[in-house]
């Protein structure tokens, strides 16, 4: 498990991370849902599929907070975040993204992307408002492997050294 490079100490520091985990089975090929690699980030589709196209950046260096980031570190990883919400857009059409930096669950830095549709009934609310049995739904693997192409594409498209799920 990665040094938590910048934590600031305490229970949490102790405990591993799990998003560091998620890294590392990216890294060593070993995660179905890895979309991309790219200079700041390793990019996954998200556990929510309800909101098809969801996805999570997870930021390549451990730190807690945004601000305890290098800041031309953490100016990258929203850059590239950007790219990623431009490809869920380009994928799926969205009536809205919402973008959202949360980590009280897992603090490493990691941006969630979601779209939003104009069938959810519940489409001005948080997504966190829709209970997790409804929003934590998987995609037909068919679908899945489609959806993680076109992303990857798209990411591709946008930055031509990205690492993308097509190539594995
Ligand atoms: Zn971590």
């Amino acid at each position: 498990m990665p040094p938590h490079e910048t934590g600031a100490g305490g229970a949490a520091a102790a405990r591993p991370c799990g998003i560091c985990a998620l890294i590392e089975r990216c890294r060593a090929g070993n995660f179905a849902d890895f979309v991309a690699d790219l200079q700041h980030s390793f990019v996954i589709l998200g556990d929510a599929q309800f909101y098809r196209g969801y996805c999570v950046v997870l930021a390549k260096r451990h730190a807690d907070e945004i601000h305890l980031m290098p800041p031309d570190e953490a100016r990258a990883l929203f850059d590239e975040t950007i790219a990623v919400g431009r490809a869920i857009a380009l994928a799926t059409w969205p009536l809205k993204l919402n973008y959202e930096c949360l980590g009280n669950l897992e603090p490493h830095v990691h941006w969630h992307v979601f779209p939003r549709f104009e069938a959810d009934a519940m489409r001005a609310a948080p997504v966190w408002m829709r209970p997790e049995a409804e929003r934590k739904v998987a995609l037909e693997d068919s679908d899945r492997r489609a959806l993680i192409r076109t992303l990857a594409g798209e990411l591709r498209r946008q930055m031509p050294s990205a690492r993308v799920a097509v190539e594995r």
